[in-house]
């Protein structure tokens, strides 16, 4: 075989298919109970964007990104995520003027240049939103609250979740400059840590290598500004009317800087390293820092693929609905043209939402093999046209499951099968 998908992609078909599919229905129907309305981005942007937006010492920005120069030199890039593009986007198009509340959702790929393993590909599929121009503890808890639906009503069950405060650019500072001094006198910090300890300390904090030697570092509630703090109460007693459980999680600070105060993570047990399902948080600076007013922001993101991996845990594929199918078939040729008819005619009287399908003829293949067809579909019944039958204007319905069969009006044929 010659070509190959590029590493670290892959293709999605038969049964990941329809649970991907589910899980964006899923989170179409839950987005519009929550009202929020779809935009639908770009996948490349100018490379600076991202940079700007992450952040410089990020890992996506550092050593993630797919950044290349179109045949006018233009540097772009690949979308690692999609927020700094909503954000761009809000701009441009003057959102904040021109809807009465901007509340918008976005689904789809994402990249980066990653080492490929389970639950981690080069791309992938993202779910997320992003709330604007809301300061309140409440629209964080509804992107929280937002979140966890989405994934349960998909059936997740056992999430854990896990929120945090990262402070704001008054209280921030001063917890950094602690922080640096404290890593300042660990000696054992992996070389990404170590260079990231005067321009990026915080990120030390969600280092997997160095998880285990930081653990006495300062807290941040220790020094968050009494804005910060109340914030930070006011979204956990939200969490809590709604009877929304969560872990306190100082560690967490999240791979991108545009963040301030709230940050959560939905991770679910069983997965592994790649246990995160979905993060998020508050980012007020960020619309400003990329040239617009200063406005308040709240969203989250989640993994397609790593909710598909955590729902094949619990055996929920097993669930996903299937169409139920019809196949049409012929005993000869002759009568392919009247049951081509018959499967458009099917087609085209179903009910929206109905699940079933209509297939065939496949009046090449002899009987035999389009029985044989039948059942590696699943089907649940097949109308054969036969000679005989139809000179009497009638087919043959068989049923699938019981193997029986009974000669039948084509004027009541509709009528058969969408009933059952
Ligand atoms: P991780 O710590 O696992 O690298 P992250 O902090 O980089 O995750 P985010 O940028 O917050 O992830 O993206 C939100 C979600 O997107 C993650 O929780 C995860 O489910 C998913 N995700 C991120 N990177 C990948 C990837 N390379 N492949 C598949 N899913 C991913
Ligand atoms: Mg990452």
């Amino acid at each position: 075989m010659k070509y190959k998908a590029p590493r670290g992609t892959h293709d999605i078909f038969g049964a990941q298919a329809e649970k991907i599919n589910k899980l964006e229905q899923t989170s179409r129907q839950v987005f519009r109970k929550y009202n929020y309305g779809e935009i639908r981005l770009p996948t490349f942007e100018a490379a600076e964007l991202f940079s700007r937006s992450i952040g410089e010492t990020t890992d996506i920005v550092e050593k993630e990104m797919y950044v290349f120069s179109d045949r006018k030199g233009r540097q772009l890039a690949l979308r690692p995520e999609g927020t700094a593009s909503v954000v761009r986007a809000y701009l441009e198009n003057k959102l904040e003027q021109n809807l009465p509340l901007a509340k918008l959702y976005y689904i789809g790929s994402m990249f980066r240049y990653e080492r490929p393993q389970a639950g981690r590909y080069r791309e992938f599929f993202q779910i997320g939103a992003e709330y604007f121009n809301n300061p309140s503890p409440a629209a964080d808890a509804e992107i929280l609250l937002l979140t966890k639906d989405i994934l349960e009503t998909y059936g997740l069950k056992d999430l854990s979740i896990h929120v945090n405060t990262l402070g704001c650019l008054k209280c921030r500072p001063k917890y950094k400059d602690e922080i640096k001094k404290y890593l300042k006198n660990e000696k054992d910090l992996c070389e990404d840590c170590k260079r990231r300890i005067d321009k990026n300390p915080l990120r030390v904090l969600d280092c997997k290598k160095d998880s285990q030697k930081i653990n006495n570092l300062p807290k941040i509630q220790e020094y968050l500004c009494d804005d910060c703090n109340n914030h930070f109460n006011d979204v956990q007693d939200l969490l809590k009317q709604a009877d929304c459980s969560y872990i306190i999680d100082h560690n967490l600070v999240r791979g991108l800087d545009y963040y301030t105060k709230t940050v959560f993570e939905v991770r679910s047990a069983g997965l592994g390293a790649q246990d995160a399902l979905a993060a998020g948080g508050r980012y007020d600076n960020l619309i400003k820092h990329l040239g617009g007013n200063d406005t308040p922001a709240v969203g989250f993101a989640l993994g397609s693929e790593r909710v598909m991996l955590a729902a094949d845990n619990l055996k929920l594929s097993e669930k996903t609905i299937k169409n139920k199918i019809i196949l049409v078939a012929v005993v000869n040729k002759d009568l392919s043209k009247n049951a081509f008819n018959l499967v458009a005619k099917l087609r085209k009287n179903l009910d929206e939402g109905s699940s079933l399908a209509v297939e065939g003829p496949f009046s090449e293949k002899s009987l035999k093999s389009q029985l044989r067809l039948a059942d590696r579909l699943n089907a649940a019944k097949v109308v054969i046209f036969g000679e005989e039958e139809y000179a009497r204007g009638n087919v043959i319905l068989r049923d699938m499951s019981s193997q029986s069969q009974q000669e039948v009006n084509i004027a009541e044929i509709e009528k058969l099968i969408f009933k059952s």
